[in-house]
């Protein structure tokens, strides 16, 4: 593997789409799909999005020690497999890895060449308008996931790079400059 790049933000943030900008662009990076025990969301594919777990499966994955990282995020679990990671390392590939920040620490003191990016909201009422705004959680989801944006704030600390996502072109062309200028 070339290089492992790992962004988190916070829910609603638009990491997603910045990614998603950055990879039409630069079709030689992979990114990895992750397990999630969390239902699936209209539009989402099995395989693309996500691999939909059981939370039985998702235990003998842990049990099986398959994951290179896992956290728990609103409930629900999250994982990296270790195959992916090591896939790209033996074919010499950019991976991009979108996990939340307690997992991307976990990344970086397993693997600390990794280089770990932050997306920010301009504001957390921003934050908070756009989360409201996709409709695909419940009151009570939105709420679990406001109260996670402080933690993960404090985590970005420790972080390498830090990009304020005011408008996705900018968003992707600091991504850039961090990729591909280092
Ligand atoms: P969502 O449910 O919105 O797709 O994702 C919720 C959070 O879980 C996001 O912050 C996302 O980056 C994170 N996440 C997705 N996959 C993984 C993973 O494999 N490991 C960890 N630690 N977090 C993940």
């Amino acid at each position: 593997m070339k290089k492992l790049y790992v962004i988190s933000g916070s829910s609603g943030v638009g990491k997603g789409t910045v990614i998603k900008e950055f990879l039409k662009k630069h079709p030689d990076f992979r990114l990895s799909v992750s397990c999630t025990t969390r239902g699936k969301r209209d539009g989402e594919v099995e395989g693309v999005n996500y691999y939909y777990l059981t939370n039985d499966e998702f235990d003998s994955c842990i049990e099986n020690n398959e994951f290179l990282e896992w956290a728990e995020f609103s409930g629900n679990r999250y994982g990296t497999k270790k195959e992916i990671v090591e896939n790209c390392l033996k074919n010499g590939e950019n991976l991009i890895l979108e996990i939340d920040t307690k997992g991307a620490l976990n990344v970086k003191s397993i693997m600390p060449d990794s280089a770990l990016i932050f997306i920010a909201p301009p504001s957390l009422e921003e934050l908070e308008s756009r989360l409201r705004g996709r409709h695909t959680e419940t009151e009570e989801a939105i709420q679990k996931r406001l109260a996670s944006i402080k933690l993960e704030i404090q985590n970005s600390e420790k972080f390498d790079y830090k990009i304020v996502n005011d408008t996705v072109e900018n968003a992707v062309r600091k991504l850039e400059e961090i990729i591909l200028n280092g």
